[in-house]
């Protein structure tokens, strides 16, 4: 049987464009390695981004859905919702640099991705997608007229053949790097991530979430904790290491040693989700061929659950334009490199501001934390948003940074021309 369109992975992005690829009659067959869509096992913070045209996108968190105004769609959703009001970046001295709204909406707000994924799975399968979970995607060819995959479904391999194929494989795709996408990318770093769920953490603000930045936390990148959908008195803690610097042991330098560790006396770990994120600079022509890439697996670590909605939905519209021999993976294209700040080497650099450590000292940190923190800064969460709003706040000390502090002026003014790459292969 030929498949107009073969879909690999059953995350937010394959799942938006089964369903909407079927929604639009064609014939559509949707595989999943694992056996439940419903039970995340890999880490996510489960977090909608509210910061105003985050990834050319305002959505609206409405009653029974979430609506995507400037892409003009919606997604259904009537699970449990929690809003995030306030954002702090904390040295390790605990000088605290503040995120918020003056009318306290939303800065971030949680939901179940399970319970999203359930829903739009019931959705595709109402709509007459065909569903293969507990199916590895082993091996993928284009045979130039259709695609051919390999599939292992418990422990029998079979083949499959679609005229498109829609890799949504997320971030450490398979099928990416076996098409050869990978050549021509920068994989900056691999990052192993664990979010621990912990009850009775003292001082725990559950709308509230944390970033602490420095080495005295144990860790390089930030360790953050923000409020657990497992229930109001649960926290998230999300750690993020690597091979060198495993993450169980930032855990316990941070619960044990370092300058919170008070409050974690107490603390019982309710359950941990991990994964291992390979960091590649974004595919900026995201098909080749039958084949296009969406969601995770073509983008700078992440595109986050609701880019990922959008890159279904388009994906799945530019595939039925190729289908009726259209151009749509061009438009499909234009679209991605406008709609992700990640597609600018300009925001690139910016996600440098949450690259502090090691580059800057515990003492540096604190020092240039202890000049903003006497005022909120707009609610800010996005990657590249935040850390800009940061900087251009620090960056209103200039002078009185060159006159005090001239070894850290000369470091800082290094850095704001240095771009993402620079900044990995530095550290
Ligand atoms: C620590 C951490 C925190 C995060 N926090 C947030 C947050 O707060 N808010 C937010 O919106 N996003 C967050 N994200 C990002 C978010 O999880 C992703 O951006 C989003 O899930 C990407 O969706 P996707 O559909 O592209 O890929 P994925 O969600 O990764 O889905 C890919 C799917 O493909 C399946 N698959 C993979 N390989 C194969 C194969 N060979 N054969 C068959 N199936 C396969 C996988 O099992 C998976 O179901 C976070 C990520 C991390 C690492």
């Amino acid at each position: 049987m030929m498949y107009d369109l073969a879909i690999i992975g059953a995350g937010p992005a394959g799942l938006m464009a089964a369903k909407t690829a079927a929604a639009q009659g064609g014939n559509v067959i949707l595989l999943e390695k694992f056996n439940t869509v419903s039970a995340v096992s890999r880490a996510c913070c489960q977090q909608f981004v509210m910061d105003e045209n985050y990834e050319n996108e305002n959505i609206r968190v409405e009653t029974g859905k979430i609506v995507f105004p400037d892409n003009g769609f919606s997604v259904d959703y009537d699970g449990p919702l929690h809003n995030i009001t306030d954002t702090w970046f904390i040295s390790p001295k605990g000088h605290a640099v503040h995120f918020s709204y003056p009318d306290k909406h939303a800065i971030a707000v949680k939901f179940d991705k399970g319970y999203l994924l359930q829903s739009m799975l019931d959705d595709c399968i109402a709509a007459g997608v065909e569903y293969r979970n507990s199916t590895l995607a082993y091996s993928t060819k284009d045979l130039g007229n259709h695609v051919e995959l390999h599939i292992m479904h418990n422990g029998s391999s079979s083949k499959v053949q679609a005229r498109k194929l829609i890799a949504a494989d997320g971030v450490n795709s398979r099928t990416v790097e076996s098409l050869g996408f990978n050549k021509d990318r920068m994989h900056f770093a691999t990052a192993l991530c664990i979010i621990y769920s912990l009850e009775g953490v003292e001082g725990f603000e559950p709308t509230a979430m944390k970033w602490h930045m420095g080495l005295a936390y144990g860790s390089y990148a930030p360790v953050i904790i923000d409020p657990s959908l497992e229930g109001r008195h649960i926290a998230d803690l999300v750690v993020m290491g690597s091979a060198q610097q495993k993450p169980e042991d930032i855990f316990k330098a941070f619960t044990t040693t370092g300058p919170l560790a008070d409050r974690y006396k107490s603390a019982t770990i309710r359950k941990r989700t991990g994964c291992t994120v390979k960091a590649y600079n974004s595919l900026m022509v995201p098909h080749r061929g039958n084949v296009l890439v969406i969601g995770d697996a073509a983008a700078y670590v992440e595109v986050e659950v609701q880019g990922a909605l959008m890159c279904g939905y388009h994906g799945a519209y530019a595939v039925c334009k190729e289908l009726n021999g259209e151009n749509g993976f061009d438009d499909y294209t234009g679209w991605w490199q406008r709609s992700f700040e990640f597609n600018s080497e300009e925001a690139l650099r910016v996600a440098q501001g949450y690259a502090l450590v090691p580059t800057y000292t515990d003492d540096e940190i604190d020092y240039l934390f202890a000049l903003v923190e006497d005022r909120v800064l707009d609610g800010a969460y996005g990657q590249y948003k935040a850390p800009k709003l940061l900087w251009d706040a620090i960056l209103e000390h200039r002078e009185k940074i060159a006159a005090e502090k001239p070894e850290l002026y000369a470091k800082f003014s290094s850095n704001q021309g240095m771009t993402l790459g620079e900044t990995f292969q530095k550290d």
